[in-house]
């Protein structure tokens, strides 16, 4: 292999994007009708450009576009300018000692790291952190509605190629058993359903809820984020109590959180994403985590573009402990207006052979 190109970090640039979905995304927590995020580029002195991305999720991050741009042009920004990508740990190491929490931001900031560090070198990114090409397979989402919508969303679902779903629920506990007897007596015994409280429920509730599931024969592959977020020992609790996989989602960000939550055995998997890591480096550092643990981990997203979904599905396929993808931000979106990164074909996702996350550009950005 030759070596890295030289590349000094000399500019940047945000912008706003916004893409409509098919259908309003609805759960526990929030409701909304669009994608809308901030797309940052990189600029080196060799003319390569790097992509990261950082949706703002108020109602779980509690990250907003004002926090996300402020914290990038006034902090993180700073902190790597002038580093060379063939620095690439010590540049992230910078952009995460550069202020406390804001997640996004340096995600958006670690992605297009990740992206330039890969395009220096000549190889897709997932290869470069010594991960194959293999088969991986997203679950499609259905959004929190009345029982009889959510079942024939489910259906249309599975007409669409999708294999595995995932059922949000958490709003009133009884009319959640209802919405998934209905969606399993639409779809039948063989599709893996997983299901998503987004926190609503209390610990007692949780655990009531998933019996009657377990009694009723419902078959759920697994229960994320049954309480809130910073319940862990309600969280604890519902794992010690129940034969079904708990799934932490909104309880682990960082690698502490996981570090954390493994030691207690508070849940069985960990649902990793960058937008609560901080990026690529953050989540290789969960994969770790769980792997010495015996621990597997799902990937997930935000609402995002499908620019650093194609992120997500790198580290996917870099690490083996990865072994569900919750990856349906794209195919929930009406338009894409990322040209190359990842590949969808009903479930099945798979990544172009080019250099970095493989993304050509981005269409339709306000950049500022
Ligand atoms: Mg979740």
């Amino acid at each position: 292999m030759t070596a890295a190109k030289a590349g000094k970090i000399v500019g940047m640039r945000l912008g706003r994007l916004s893409i409509p979905l098919k259908k309003t995304f609805k759960t526990a927590l929030r409701s909304t009708a669009s994608v809308l995020t901030n797309i940052l580029e990189i600029q080196t002195d060799c003319g390569a450009v790097g992509y990261g991305e950082a949706p703002p999720t108020a109602a779980i991050t509690g990250d907003t576009d004002g926090s996300i741009w402020d914290a990038i042009t006034s902090r993180v920004w700073p902190a790597i300018a002038g580093m060379d990508i063939s620095e690439l740990n010590d540049a992230i190491s910078a952009a995460e000692a550069s202020c406390v929490g804001n997640a996004p931001a340096k995600a958006a900031v670690d992605i297009a790291l990740h992206d330039l560090w890969g395009k220096l070198n000549g190889l897709p990114l997932y290869k470069l952190l010594g991960g194959t090409a293999r088969e991986i397979s997203t679950d499609f989402t259905i959004s929190l509605n009345q029982p009889e919508e959510m079942a024939n969303d489910a259906l249309e679902a599975l007409r669409n190629g999708y294999m595995a779903l995932k059922i949000k629920v958490g709003g009133d506990a009884r009319l959640d058993i209802e919405r998934l007897k209905a969606v399993r007596e639409a779809v039948g015994p063989k599709t893996p359903l997983r299901v998503d409280a987004n926190q609503g429920w209390q610990p007692k509730e949780a655990i009531r809820s998933i019996e009657l599931m377990e009694n009723l024969g419902l078959d759920i592959e697994l229960v994320e984020q049954p309480v809130p977020y910073y319940d862990i020992e309600g969280l604890k609790r519902v794992t010690d109590s129940v034969g079904t996989v708990i799934l932490a989602d909104e309880s682990v960000y960082s690698a502490r959180d996981a570090l954390k939550l493994i030691s207690l055995r508070a849940a069985d998997m960990i649902n990793i994403k960058l937008m609560k890591s901080g990026g690529i480096a953050g989540a290789l550092k969960i994969c770790a985590i769980a792997e010495a643990a015996g621990m597997e981990c799902m990937i997930g997203a935000m609402m995002e573009s499908k620019l650093s979904v194609t992120a997500a599905a790198h580290v996917a396929q870099a690490r083996r402990v990865i072994t569900k993808y919750d990856l349906d931000p794209p195919i929930l979106c009406a338009e894409d207006p990322v040209e190359g990164g990842a590949l969808y074909a009903g479930s099945s996702i798979t990544l172009p052979d080019a250099p970095g996350l493989g993304i050509d550009g981005i269409a339709g950005v306000e950049w500022m």
